[in-house]
């Protein structure tokens, strides 16, 4: 929190948001700066309200009314209200218009009742933005709403879920007859899909800039040279030589590929679906690095303590999945591509 509290007096908590809420109103040059300075050190981008500042901030200025941007955008700042995304339900995870979530509309209040499933910071968060159901009759698309729901009101309950990491950063959420005031509806009634994408939106494109995989392949190289492989020297090894250099060449043409996007957005070109190419690329990447530096390691991989132990990059392994999966699964990113990008025929 502390962290979070110096980046904001610092002006660095929010850069691309505009100055009227709080931000820093920096053009994507500055950002693009702010981060590879930020990904160098390996600090962490946005401190304790991730989710709030990365994209449910910017999509309530998209979609918000007057008084709600008012009510929520400067605690949102502040990391007095932590908020959290809930979208995702057992059936409905790449298949997100499958949502059964229900909002009934009883007067100047919706009725929730429902499940949602893998909702990171739940456990800890004051505010949530809810996909719900409010149209039974339409098409799955239109038949969706977005409300701004108090995870104190009665009826939420949350039950926290054991990753393999054996943290506990997601959880179940259960609604039952939950009353959230009409005026916590965001955009449109039946409009929720909308909102859906420009959020999804906004995490691809943090998700494809937060990783310090350039960091990464610096602690390889150094892993390497402290490490034996096959009996020599692993940073002498042939093997291990083009696998540091594979790693490291993704991971320039990676930043070289987040250039290209912004020289075309400098241009005057919109974001869109190319940020899955960013997102799918680096979640990929990463995982790869951490099963590299494990076969680096060896069995020392699995054991604790000292600088030529390997624990972290286990949990760097293990963790590493659930950036492949969060915010849509690399197979719906490459979906995505195949067809938005490169214009291929739907399978
Ligand atoms: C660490 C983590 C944090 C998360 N945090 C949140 C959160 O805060 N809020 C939230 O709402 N959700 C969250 N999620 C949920 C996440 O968005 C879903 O897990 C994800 O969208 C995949 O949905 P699913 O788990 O239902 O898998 P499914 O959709 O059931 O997919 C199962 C498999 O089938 C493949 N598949 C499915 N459809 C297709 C297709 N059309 N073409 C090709 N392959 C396909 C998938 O790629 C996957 O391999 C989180 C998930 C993780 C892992």
């Amino acid at each position: 929190m502390e962290y979070h509290r110096r980046l904001h007096r610092a002006g660095y908590l929010a850069l691309h948001w505009p100055r009227e809420w709080g931000g820093a109103g920096a053009g994507v040059v500055e950002q693009a700066i702010y981060q590879d300075e930020v990904l160098r050190l390996g600090l962490p981008t946005y401190g304790a309200n991730q989710f709030a500042i990365d994209r449910i901030g910017p999509t309530l200025m998209l979609f918000g009314s007057e008084a709600q941007k008012k009510r929520f955008l400067p605690a949102m700042l502040t990391a007095k209200e932590i908020w959290c995304q809930a979208y995702s339900e057992p059936n409905a995870g790449s298949d997100l218009a499958n949502l059964q979530t229900r909002a009934s509309l009883e007067g100047d209040h919706f009725l929730v009742n429902g499940q949602k499933v893998w909702i990171s910071l739940a456990h800890r968060a004051d505010w949530q933005l809810l996909l719900v159901r409010t149209d039974l009759k339409a098409p799955k698309r239109q038949g969706i709403s977005c409300l701004l729901v108090d995870m104190r009101s009665p009826g939420i309950t949350v039950r926290p879920l054991v990753q393999m990491t054996g943290e506990s950063k997601f959880n179940e959420v259960y609604y039952d007859n939950v009353r959230v005031p009409k005026t916590n509806l965001l955009g449109a009634l039946n409009d929720g899909w909308r909102v859906s994408i420009a959020t999804l939106m906004f995490q691809r494109l943090s998700a494809a800039t937060r990783h310090p995989l350039e960091r990464r392949t610096h602690e390889l190289i150094k892993l390497a040279k402290r490490s034996n492989f096959a009996g020599i020297a692993a940073h002498q090894h042939p093997y291990i030589r083009q696998q540091l250099a594979q790693l490291a060449a993704e991971a320039q043409c990676l930043k070289l590929t987040r250039y290209r996007v912004l020289t075309s957005q400098l241009k005057g070109k919109a974001r869109g679906p190319e940020t899955s190419l960013g997102k799918l690329f680096a979640s990929e990447l990463q995982v790869r690095l951490a099963a590299f530096a494990c076969e680096l390691l060896g069995p020392w991989a699995a054991v604790e303590g000292g600088e030529n132990y390997g624990q972290e990059w286990v949990q760097r392994m293990l963790g590493a999945r659930e950036y492949t999966i969060a915010g849509g699964t690399s197979e719906i990113q490459r979906n995505i591509i195949g067809e938005r990008v490169l214009g291929l025929p739907k399978s």
